[in-house]
């Protein structure tokens, strides 16, 4: 006891220590407050905003106080070029990104972030190495966090990357053999390498500094092979846990700088990612150990071998009579509302049937569109209420009693071939039971496949009449019906 307070005692804090530790404090509680009030559609803009200028208050009390060795932090002006460069360039590509394009945006600025923290450690590694080797050997925290930072930080660059090229439609789903076992093998031996370098104990800090550049190739290497394969309806699930990797590796960052708000920060977005990463898997009937070892999903044939059927169509003013005199409509919104810009359109369409006394809601699936929340987001662009939004899980015990449903531009969270053929990559995946309603009318421009490229039977159920056109337009149409009678 006595030793610690004699150690303590000669522990000095400066006025800049005192800063910056208050600063970081203060940083982690705009993050945690931000966090929260993303959770809300209404509170989402301010809680970014909050969040952002934690992170600003961070950067800012780090330069100005930050010391190392009892000198202040060098090379002000380039950091801060760097610093004016990131954020123009982001704001620019954040502001010109098509709604439709977020998702790729999302994977390429989370790669930016795991390249960010693989690069940290790989210059510091270097420079801690020989000391960390000559004084404790190479098994203690530093170099654990910094080997761990490095291979989560390749693994989540190149893998972000690969996924930006998949959701970009530059890169397609190679259905490669053996992909599951090449894989495993990776990561093993990934996790292996790890093992190895901290029990050289204090063999030649050049010797050491060459594997973690070889950790940093097979961590990289592993990040194609491990997104490379997967495709369909789980890319959101490899989304979400890059991002979580993304966030372990700056909490391991932080944890090396001795860094509060950093480790705190990384902390924050690697459990919300992870969080989102299971739920998601729930969602879609997955194992999160089936997500890691990456070769599922994909389009695949499933089902082609059913017989399909005929379609039946209906005409805009037969729809119009229909949904006019409607007691209970639901609308249910996919990826093709998203590109058809047809958000506020709908929102007309919804305020003229509530004026001639029709409930309507719209069914909210959790994957709907390109990214979580897409569809949230892009009604609520559109002033339609958060009331009316009802989670698809919610919303299928009434769906019975709904008069119509009107799918629009949606199209694999309708599929009933997720319950009924085990046969169907997104077997198991909850989706909305449209076809429970008494009538179905879909929006879509032709017979076009969605996202797991497989078919959809609901087309062809006895229920379903299909409306053929670009969403925005047949729904302009409908209006224009609907207000003539
Ligand atoms: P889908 O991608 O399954 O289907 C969209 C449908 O919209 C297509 O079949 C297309 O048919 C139609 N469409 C396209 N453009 C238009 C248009 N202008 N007007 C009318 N219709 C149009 O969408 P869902 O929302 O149902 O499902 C999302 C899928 O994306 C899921 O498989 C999900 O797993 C995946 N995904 C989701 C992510 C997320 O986080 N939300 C991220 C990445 C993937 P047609 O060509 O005939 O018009």
């Amino acid at each position: 006891m006595k030793e610690v307070i004699e150690h303590l005692q000669t522990i000095t804090f400066t006025m800049g220590d005192s800063v910056l530790e208050l600063s970081y404090l203060i940083a982690a509680i705009f993050f945690v407050f931000g966090l929260k009030m993303l959770s809300h559609p209404e509170s989402a803009r301010k809680g970014n905003i909050l969040a952002a200028s934690g992170m600003l208050l961070a950067i800012v009390t780090t330069i100005l106080f930050h010391e190392t060795n009892g000198e202040p932090i060098k090379n002000i002006g380039l950091i801060i070029i760097a610093i004016a460069i990131g954020t123009i360039l982001g704001w620019l590509i954040a502001k010109k990104v098509k709604m439709t394009a977020m998702p790729q945006l999302v994977s390429f600025f989370n790669g930016m972030g795991g390249a960010a923290a693989a690069l940290i450690a790989i210059i510091e590694f270097p420079r801690m190495a020989p000391e960390l080797i000559e004084t404790q050997g190479m098994l203690n925290g530093q170099a654990i966090s910094i080997l761990l930072g490095l291979a989560i930080g390749g693994v989540s660059f190149s893998g972000s990357m690969v996924a930006f090229g998949k959701l970009a439609e530059k890169i397609g789903d190679p259905k490669l053999k053996f992909m599951r076992i090449i894989n495993l093998a990776f990561l093993i031996g990934l996790l292996a390498f790890i093992v190895i370098i901290l029990a050289q104990g204090h063999t030649q800090p050049r010797e050491i500094i060459w594997m973690a550049y070889v950790l940093l190739g097979v961590s990289l290497l592993y990040g194609i092979t491990f997104v490379l394969p997967i495709g369909g309806a789980d890319m959101p699930v490899v989304i979400s846990l890059l991002n979580a990797f993304t966030g372990v590796t700056a909490a391991m960052t932080g944890f090396l700088y001795h860094n509060q708000a950093m480790l705190i920060g990384g902390i924050l977005v690697g459990s919300a990612g992870m969080i989102l990463t299971l739920l998601m898997c729930k969602a879609m009937n997955r194992s999160l150990l089936n997500v890691i070892l990456g070769a599922f999903g994909g389009g695949g044939a499933a089902a082609a071998h059913h017989e399909a059927g005929s379609v039946r169509e209906i005409t805009v003013s037969d729809a119009a009579i229909l949904l006019s005199y409607s007691q209970k409509v639901v609308i249910v919104p996919g990826y093709g509302l998203a590109v058809a810009q047809a958000q506020h359109i709908c929102y007309e369409m919804e305020k003229m049937l509530e004026e001639k006394g029709v409930d309507v809601r719209y069914a909210i699936h959790p994957v709907a569109g390109r990214m979580p929340g897409h569809m949230n987001v892009l009604l609520a662009e559109a002033d339609v209420s958060y009331e009316k939004l009802i989670e698809s899980d919610q919303i299928n015990d009434d769906l019975p009693n709904v008069d119509v449903v009107v799918v629009i531009g949606a199209n694999d969270v309708v599929n009933p071939a997720a319950m009924d053929d085990p046969s169907s990559p997104i077997y198991g995946m909850p989706v909305v039971k449209v076809w429970e309603a008494k009538n179905v009318i879909v929006m879509k421009r032709g017979m076009g496949k969605g996202y797991a490229a497989i078919e959809n039977f609901l087309f062809f159920n006895p229920k379903t009449r299909m409306l053929f056109g670009h969403a925005k337009q047949s729904i302009q149409k409908l209006i224009e019906e609907i207000k003539s009678l």
